[in-house]
């Protein structure tokens, strides 16, 4: 990474996930966090980092209530009045809604930042170390965690007594060598266009396996490098999460939280 690049730089929100196993019966970007959506944590989140020349947020198509939040947020949210702001409806899958948003991308942008909305508390830092390694001449760069369980994999299996469906332990790998990927993961625009085409050619279940950006640009054979994330950036699936993340953002707690 010798090469120190500069440009515009986009960041991209997915918010068109419909947060089923979050049990709220609205989009997961909807679910109240600190009295607000979720989404309006995520977008300030975006802003205060500064580094956003263009906020792109792609939301369940027809989701008339989101589109009015976003359109709050565009004023709202601190964005200085420069920042190019966009929303698309979103696709099928997570993949999808980062096409639809790809295709709105102002010409002169040279790095994308794709960030689930589903992250609302993603500290600044976070954002500073995927850009900072972008200038310094990455094309692909992830924020991440070492794991603190251990990670088996597993196949389907049936107990030999009884024939019950269960899974058996196929492998173990070694966990020092194993990371939890978080967003925003960050792109030079090209690169994820490519990786995104190469998205396209996929079949349905081989697309289904797709959970993020990186393992595109990995399929490519190019270079994913790996800066550290944050316990502060959960990704909210779970009312256990959503439950510490509202244990986050009260002040009495805030003080025993470390970032790392
Ligand atoms: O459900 P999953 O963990 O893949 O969701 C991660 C992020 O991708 C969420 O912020 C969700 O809103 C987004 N997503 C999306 N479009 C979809 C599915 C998920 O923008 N069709």
């Amino acid at each position: 990474m010798t090469e120190v690049k500069s440009g515009k730089c986009a960041v991209v929100i997915v918010a068109a996930g419909s947060g089923q196993r979050l049990g709220h019966g609205v989009p997961k970007a909807r679910v109240p966090l600190g009295g607000e959506p979720m989404l309006a944590h995520t977008v300030r989140g975006v802003v205060k980092a500064g580094i956003a020349d263009q906020i792109c947020i792609a939301i369940p198509a027809g989701d008339d209530e989101l589109a009015e939040i976003c359109r709050q947020l565009s004023t709202s949210s601190g964005a200085p009045a420069g920042v190019l702001w966009n929303v698309v409806d979103g696709g099928e899958d997570r993949a999808g809604s980062v096409q639809a948003a790809l295709a709105v991308i102002a010409g002169d942008v040279t790095t994308v930042l794709i960030h689930d909305a589903a992250r609302p508390l993603t500290p600044s830092g976070v954002f500073d170390r995927i850009t900072s390694a972008l200038r310094d001449g990455a094309t692909a760069v992830i924020p991440a965690l070492a794991v603190v369980d251990t990670i088996k994999e597993v196949v389907p299996a049936e107990l030999p007594g009884t024939g019950a469906g269960l899974e058996k332990v196929s492998g173990t790998p070694a966990r020092s060598r194993l990371r939890a990927v978080q967003t925003p993961q960050g792109f030079d625009v090209e690169l994820l266009r490519r990786a995104h085409r190469y998205a396209e050619t996929l079949q349905p279940a081989e697309a289904a396996q797709i959970t993020d950006d990186a393992m595109l640009v990995e399929a490519l054979g190019e270079d994913v490098y790996v800066v550290q994330g944050s316990t502060h950036s959960l990704k909210i699936t779970s009312p256990t999460d959503l439950l510490l993340a509202e244990a986050m953002l009260q002040g009495p707690l805030r003080p025993r939280w470390v970032e790392g």
